[in-house]
């Protein structure tokens, strides 16, 4: 389907490969989209798991979301890469909620049945993160 295909556009590796009618390789497609190890544990460390309020899922579980469509020009940055489990991952095009980046902080917009004022929130389950929002140490 379109949307199974959207989903692997965003966090699946597709190179593209093209050869000349003898085989030889005219043209390969770069890897670009895809983030990088460094990047990953990055975004890991500032989201802590699946940003979805009541998730759960932990980062080593998740995918990485262009917040932006690389397809529309959204860049393979850590300011346009969210964690999404699997499954808020496929649906996140579709589904109730909405997520955007505020200067390089994830947000995210509850469905009305989840939250009535339709305020944007800053999410994050990094434990990191919620000791410096609170000012704790370990
Ligand atoms: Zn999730």
């Amino acid at each position: 389907s379109l949307a199974a295909a959207r989903h692997t556009g965003c966090a699946g590796v597709v190179q593209r490969v093209s050869r000349d009618a003898r085989g030889r390789i005219r043209r390969l497609g770069s890897e670009e989209r895809v983030f990088n190890r460094y990047q990953r544990r990055a975004i890991a460390l500032r989201d802590g798991g699946c940003i979805i309020p009541g998730c759960g899922t932990p980062a080593a579980w998740c995918e990485i979301h262009h917040v932006i469509d690389h397809a529309k020009g959204g860049a393979t940055h850590t300011d346009n890469g969210v964690l999404l489990c699997w499954f808020h991952h496929r649906f996140i095009d579709t589904g109730p909620w909405r997520v955007r980046m505020n200067r390089g902080v994830p947000e995210v917009q509850a469905p009305p049945w989840f939250d009535r004022s339709g305020r944007w929130r800053p999410v994050t389950t990094s434990r990191t993160r919620m000791l410096d929002l609170i000012g704790g140490r370990t």
